[in-house]
This record gives structure tokens, C-alpha cells and sequence, in this order.
């Protein structure tokens, strides 16, 4: 857990102990930690840092690190909207956001973390080439997350409406995606580049 993740802006590589050319990736919402901790184990150059806002869960994401035995994970009790104060442009070059909170009513909407005044926090953030990989059960949001992609000209890829109808065996299945999969809900995946006209787009 980073106490402190105000002063670790600009030194996340020193403070994980790695070269300056380590590669960070950040993961919004992860919940009890099951997809940060199995990804962390398959990338083990790869430094991830989980931002969560529920101290319940994030325990149990710590424990579940501990008991994984990755070193390349680190924790902020914390809020995504407050991603600029934790990093500093250009410092992680992907953002996995997996089954954030849908936010159903309209006058929510700003709450979600595709809102599009999010997309335009995280783009300087990632800088151009950095991508956002985003998994959803929820039908209505992800088609809201499309329109907020394309309005801040990220570039789309890997669009999908099925994603375990599809042969995609390096798919890492989260908590709450076996949940809803089980369920009987589809699950809806995107991955969204910044491109140089993502960051020429006004701040609102
Ligand atoms: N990613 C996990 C959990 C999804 S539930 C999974 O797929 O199983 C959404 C998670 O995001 C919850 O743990 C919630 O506490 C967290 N969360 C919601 N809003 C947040 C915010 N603004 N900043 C950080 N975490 C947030």
C-alpha cells in the first residue's frame, strides 16, 4: 500500500526499485485484486498499481497479492478522479478499467468513469500510444462508453459485444465478470489508443 501517493507523482519506478524505462500499467476499481494480482504474475517486468476506493476490498486485494507472492503490485486507497495528483503525464501506458460502476440514471453519468471528462483526464496522463483496456457486462454502458471514446477521439480497437463467445484464451476473467457471465450477461470489451488528435481536444 502507497501512503503516500501524492509524493510518489514522478517516482513510481524508484519507488517500486525499477529502471527508468519500466513499464507501468494502472488498474482502476480492482476490487479484491483477482485480475491485478493474476496479470501481475504473467508480466512480471511489468510494474501495475491498483487504485481503489473501498478499504474493505482493498485489503483483500493486498492479501490476495501477498498469497500470489507478486512484487510488481502496489495499492493507493484512493479515487480515479484524482489520477493526475497520483501520476504525471506520460508516466503508465495503460489503464485497465474491468466492470466500473454503471451509474444507471442519467444524472449520474459523470460519475462513470468513461465519462468523457474522465477520457480526457486519462489521455495526458497515457500519452499518445497509451491505451485503455475496458471490460463491461453492462450493455447501456458500454454503448455510452463508445459515443464517449469516439467524442474524445481515441481510437477503438478490439470492439466486442461477446467477448467469451470469442476464442480469446488470454482473456483474464475478473471477479465480477464470472459473477455476471454466469449470470447469463454478455461481456462488452474495447480497447480505446490516445492518438495525437486525442490530446488536442479542449480540456471540456
Ligand atoms: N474490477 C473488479 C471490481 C469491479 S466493481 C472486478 O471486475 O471484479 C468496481 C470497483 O471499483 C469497486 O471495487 C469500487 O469500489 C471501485 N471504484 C468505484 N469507483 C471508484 C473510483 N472513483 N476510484 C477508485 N475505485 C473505484
Amino acid at each position: 500500500l502507497i501512503n503516500e501517493p501524492f509524493s510518489a507523482r514522478g517516482h513510481w519506478r524508484e519507488l517500486f526499485g525499477a529502471p527508468a524505462d519500466a513499464t507501468i500499467h494502472v488498474e482502476l476499481g480492482p476490487g479484491k485484486g483477482g485480475f491485478i494480482c493474476e496479470i501481475a504474475k504473467q508480466n512480471p517486468d511489468v510494474l501495475y498499481v491498483g487504485i481503489e476506493k473501498v478499504p474493505d476490498v482493498l485489503v483483500m486485494a493486498m492479501e490476495r497479492a501477498l498469497s500470489a507472492g507478486v512484487t510488481n503490485v502496489r495499492f493507493i486507497r484512493g479515487d480515479a478522479a484524482l489520477l493526475a495528483e497520483y501520476f504525471e503525464p506520460g508516466e503508465f501506458s495503460r489503464l485497465y478499467i474491468n466492470f466500473c460502476d454503471p451509474w444507471h440514471k442519467n444524472r449520474q453519468a459523470k460519475r462513470r468513469l468513461t465519462h468523457r471528462n474522465f477520457l480526457r483526464l486519462y489521455a495526458p496522463l497515457l500519452g499518445v500510444g497509451g491505451d485503455i483496456h475496458f471490460k463491461t457486462d453492462n450493455r447501456p454502458l458500454f454503448d455510452f462508453s463508445l459515443i464517449e471514446f469516439e467524442a474524445c477521439e481515441y481510437g477503438l480497437t478490439e470492439v466486442s459485444f461477446d467477448l467469451h463467445a470469442e476464442d480469446a484464451p488470454w482473456n483474464i476473467v475478473t471477479e465480477y465478470e464470472r459473477t455476471f457471465s454466469a449470470k447469463g450477461y454478455k461481456i462488452n470489451r474495447l480497447v480505446a489508443t490516445v492518438l495525437s488528435k486525442t490530446l488536442d481536444k479542449p480540456a471540456q
